[in-house]
């Protein structure tokens, strides 16, 4: 097609790049998610976090202190989550499954393994809402916080710790979670999981990383949310509870240091499978942020880098296996309120209490949480196979990919892509504009690989592709790896 082109000379319009297509537009809005999220309650989540604080500390190492009074430590707690699991899968006719990865973590002399003084018996808590397509089950989507607590003695497993914001928070989106998606049915699976042994050096979700990679899940995105409470510290003004901290590895940890080398050399710097996660975050926010209210939401801020300095969440664990996987943190930390014992010095107060959460913030932050959830396992399975034809020199570029596994018939495909040194998707093409369409369907190699060609030069760009459902639910991006 020839478009007469009235913009003066150098106008952005003219590069190939904004030539075709269009700017990235919102998926539809999904009713049955909106109303399930509507009922995410920040009462409830005051409920839930101040229930959490009395059993005084949730320290892993609680476990083994033989002499605490009756009510206090984590075992208590995980029995009390386990329930509230169980007391969600009655009210939706027994949907959830609730399980337990447990396993006895012996002591060591390096690293992490100097904070467990002796054999530890760490107890992950899940509930699983099982996929109701039999071809589609094994694609899981997790939301994950870490259940125990600590206070300024990693090995106190009897003062005080309350972990109100860390990580109670985070346990409250998992189990608001649960309890509102639990009332609606995907064919994906959703795990609901509250982690043990964080504090002590991620060993619970460890733990469970390697289950899910021994059991084989098909794992498309864990959403680990670790002090999500907005901290409300009086007086601090450069808090910001209109924003959640994003934050997701560049490359994927368990990349060879080849396949690093290849993957920079391609420009492929801020392309993991977790940042392409965390993309999908932002276009659910487009998308759905209006549907919840002015106050109902917040805005996600990615932020190009593994977590924050000097810190490690659960959601490392899974890029360990080789899972995608992102963390939630509210905007800004007080540093007085975490890993403190409960005091005042000087008139300031110590220690995580729920005095210092901001229930409807978190609140916000279950909704990100669980809409993402839900529209990622409406959306039909991302991509595979996604390669990007480099046989000659081209200013075209000619992509192909593959259905997921267990995509439905009616799935399909659109093309985003932006400038290399644009954060975030910027333009988007349905793909059935660029491919030879006969019969309603897709011209297809001999292999069943879809093939399209965009006038657009490869050089200047990063393309993803997305998978996208009768119900225009998008799946995450993939990018295409060059093939000849
Ligand atoms: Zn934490």
């Amino acid at each position: 097609m020839v478009v007469a082109v009235t913009a003066l000379p150098g106008m952005a319009q003219q590069r190939d790049l904004y030539a075709i297509g269009e700017p990235v537009q919102p998926m539809p809005v999904d009713p049955a998610i909106v109303h399930a999220l509507q009922q995410v309650s920040a009462k409830r989540i005051h409920q839930t976090i101040e229930k959490l604080v009395s059993f005084h500390t949730r320290s892993t190492l609680s476990m083994d202190v033989k002499d605490l009074p009756p009510g206090e430590g984590i075992k208590p707690a995980i029995a009390w989550v386990t329930a509230q699991f169980e007391a969600y899968s009655k009210a939706c006719g027994g949907c959830l499954e609730v399980k337990h990865a447990s396993y006895t973590q012996m002591p060591g002399k390096t690293g992490y393994l100097k904070r467990i003084p002796g054999p530890t018996v760490i107890t992950d808590t899940y509930a699983i809402l099982r996929g109701t397509d039999p071809a589609e089950a094994n694609r899981i989507i997790l939301v994950t916080g870490h259940l125990d607590s600590r206070n300024s003695n990693n090995f106190d497993g009897r003062g005080a710790a309350p972990g109100a914001n860390d990580d109670g928070s985070g346990t409250a989106v998992s189990l608001e979670c649960a309890r509102v998606l639990s009332k609606l049915r995907f064919p994906a699976t959703l795990v609901f999981v509250a982690e043990d042994g964080e504090e002590q050096g991620l060993f619970g979700s460890k733990h469970l990383a390697e289950v899910a990679k021994q059991e084989g899940w098909d794992i498309e995105a864990v959403l680990n949310n670790d002090i999500v409470g907005g901290d409300t510290t009086p007086g601090d003004k450069l808090q910001d509870h209109r924003v959640v901290r994003v934050f997701s590895e560049p490359v994927p940890a368990d990349a060879t240091p080849q396949q690093v080398r290849e993957l920079l050399m391609l420009g492929y710097g801020s392309d993991s499978p977790s940042r392409e996660e965390a993309r999908a975050v932002t276009e659910v926010a487009r998308s759905y942020a209006k549907a919840y209210g002015p106050d109902g939401f917040v805005h996600p801020v990615l932020e190009f880098r593994l977590d924050r300095f000097l810190r490690g969440g659960d959601h490392y664990s899974f890029n360990q296996e080789g899972f995608p996987a992102i963390r939630f943190t509210e905007w800004r930390e007080n540093f007085h309120h975490q890993h403190q014992n409960v005091r005042v010095v000087d008139g300031v107060q110590y220690g995580d209490l729920p005095q210092f959460v901001d229930f409807h913030y978190v609140a916000k932050v279950a909704r990100i949480n669980g809409t993402t959830m839900a529209s990622l396992a409406t959306a039909p399975p991302p991509p595979v196979d996604v390669k990007i034809v480099v046989s000659k020199l081209d200013n075209n570029s000619t992509l192909e990919w593959k259905n997921g596994p267990g995509a439905p018939t009616d799935t399909h495909y659109i093309v985003v892509w932006r400038p290399t040194a644009a954060p975030d998707w910027t333009r988007q093409i349905d793909a059935a504009q660029l491919a030879h369409v006969h019969d309603g369907a897709y011209e297809k190699n001999a292999d069943g690989s879809y093939v399209v060609t965009v006038p657009v030069s490869k050089d200047n760009v990063i393309f993803g592709v997305e998978a996208v459902g009768a119900h225009g639910q998008r799946s995450t991006a993939v990018v295409p790896m060059p093939t000849r």
